[in-house]
């Protein structure tokens, strides 16, 4: 992959190169002391000299003199509000003189340039592609969303405390799904384009040729984001999760998680949902609304008068055994990839990696 390098003066271009093809670009703000997605009136809203401080049930930014814009990792949510809304409409039914009458809620999109997002947000979107739209229906509000969607990814050159996506095979590099990459540099980015219209974009900014020094630069701070990650089980051991079933480690994280669904929220692979039905008084319209859910809430294994999973002990080993260990035979690959975010954001602290390493402990001793 051929790579330009960019001046750091001269990276407001890719704003405005961006706003000329017509996107409305979506990128990392810092708002209520997080790193969230939010439209970018231009680079300069960009989190510069931003980094956190992450560790298990913990979240902290702080302001440095750093002069880069990425030098974070992840904040709560990348894509994933915006594809698989938090509450989307389906449809309404009105009471008319004709008979009841059904309308599907439209979704509307415009073109998006998201920049910003890394190789474990690139893996997520692309289990995300195969639950949304690979099946036998495919899901025509995360496809309007998703057919509009030019993507810039950045290369982490530091990994947090709590990342392992080497373990799980999607970063700290982004191989794969995006439009643009980039390589932020102290002095500037290296580019590179990933498709057609990326392409398109790339030929308008004033890119110089890449030098040695500076492609053997963005080498070693992909190294160094490698060295820098703890190590989750492999697939293969992941696998015999589900022979713990009644392993005394699920009584033990029952005993310390909250069942908040906090974890379940900022994952960016959890995709349960529930619908709501609302109606005005008068019974004349009618609404179905999609909902996030999560399966630590009681009523996610409610079925005809029954919750099958009373327990929070029950609710934890749901959730760890499908995303890890059963996710694979759904869709050839274990559900994480490998982000850390629910380990920061667990008001509690509980570290899926630990839990893991603890539930499989004699495997792993043994291999
Ligand atoms: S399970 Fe945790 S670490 Fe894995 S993808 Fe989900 S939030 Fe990230
Ligand atoms: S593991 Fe943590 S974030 Fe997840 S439900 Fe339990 S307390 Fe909440």
């Amino acid at each position: 992959m051929d790579k330009g390098f960019l001046p750091r003066q001269q990276f407001p271009e890719l704003y405005q190169a961006l706003r000329k093809a017509g996107y409305e670009v979506i990128g990392p703000t810092v708002k209520d002391g997080a790193i969230v997605f939010s439209p970018l009136a231009g680079f300069e809203q960009l989190p510069l000299g931003w980094q956190e401080q992450v560790s298990p049930g913990r979240y902290q930014l702080e302001q440095t003199a750093g002069q880069r814009c990425f030098y974070w990792n992840t904040g709560p949510q990348a894509l994933k509000p915006w594809l698989f809304k938090p509450e989307q409409h389906l449809w309404q039914a009105e009471q008319t003189t004709e008979g009841l009458c059904f309308r599907q809620t439209p979704e509307q999109a415009q073109p998006r340039a998201f920049i910003g997002l890394r190789g474990c947000d690139l893996a997520a979107l692309k289990i995300h592609d195969q639950h949304f739209l690979n099946g036998l229906f495919p899901d025509p509000y995360y496809q309007t969303q998703r057919q509009q969607l030019f993507i810039i990814a950045v290369n982490c050159a530091r990994s947090a405390s709590t990342c392992f996506c080497v373990s799980t095979g999607d970063g700290p590099a982004a191989t794969f799904g995006f439009d643009i990459l980039l390589d932020e540099l102290e002095t500037g980015f290296l580019v590179a384009s990933g498709s057609d219209q990326g392409e398109v974009i790339v030929q308008q900014l004033p890119l110089a040729k890449a030098k040695t020094k500076q492609l053997s630069e963005a080498k070693q701070q992909l190294q160094a984001a490698t060295y820098q990650q703890r190590t989750m089980p492999d697939e293969q051991q992941l696998l015999k999760l589900v022979n713990r079933l009644d392993h005394p480690q699920w009584q033990d994280v029952a005993e310390r998680c909250l069942a908040c669904g906090n974890c379940t929220l900022v994952c960016p692979t959890c995709f349960c949902s529930k619908q709501e039905s609302h109606s005005d008084v008068k019974g004349q319209q009618a609404e179905q609304v999609r909902l996030w859910d999560s399966c630590f809430s009681e009523q996610h294994s409610y079925i005809v008068g029954k919750v099958f999973r009373p327990e929070i002990s029950q609710r934890y080993r749901q959730w760890l055994t499908h995303k890890l260990a059963t996710w694979q035979q759904q869709f050839e690959r274990s559900g994480c990839v490998g982000c850390g975010r629910c380990i920061s954001w667990c008001p509690v602290g509980i570290d899926l990696v630990e839990e893991a390493q603890a539930l499989l402990k004699d495997e792993v001793d043994d291999d």
